[in-house]
């Protein structure tokens, strides 16, 4: 019997479950990168300045109360899906929301939660410094041209 096609090729972004939302985060921690915009352009530049909140396994130390701590902190929505061009390139939610394939070590592909770091598509083997270690002045020389 054929398998049946997994929810992120079957449904859109705002038709999925709250689960299936959640599950969809690759925990790459691209988005906990801080982020720079070119007021006359909007473009955004990415930095490898991250969130001092962010584990050594990318994962969220202050998950249940992150958006009362870091008022900037990315909360992804499916209605904001027309300001997702800003996500990482590998973020899952823009790759569903561009029409795309997940890549093979996506944890729901892969079924194997530590292939993204495995394969580096994470920034766990980056060279990182803090937000709580860098003034803002000067994230600029922190910006990466890739993410
Ligand atoms: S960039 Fe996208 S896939 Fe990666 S951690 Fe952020 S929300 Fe999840
Ligand atoms: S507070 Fe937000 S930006 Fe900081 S590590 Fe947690 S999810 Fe990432």
């Amino acid at each position: 019997m054929a398998d049946r096609v997994p929810f992120w090729k079957s449904k859109s972004l705002s038709e999925m479950t709250a689960g299936e939302w959640e599950s969809l985060c690759d925990g790459c921690g691209k988005c906990c990168l801080q982020k720079l915009e070119d007021e006359d352009s909007g473009k955004v530049y990415y930095t490898r300045v991250v969130c001092r909140y962010m584990t050594d396994d990318c994962r969220c130390s202050q998950y249940q109360r992150r958006h009362e701590l870091v008022p900037n902190c990315v909360w992804l929505k499916p209605e904001d899906v027309d300001q997702f061009f800003w996500l990482p390139d590998t973020c899952a939610y823009r790759i569903v929301a561009e029409g795309r394939d997940l890549p093979d070590w996506h944890p729901l592909v892969a079924r194997d939660a530590n292939r993204i770091h495995a394969v580096d598509a994470s920034i766990q083997h980056w060279d990182l410094v803090r937000d709580n270690e860098v003034p803002e002045e000067d994230w600029e020389e922190y910006i990466i041209d890739n993410q």
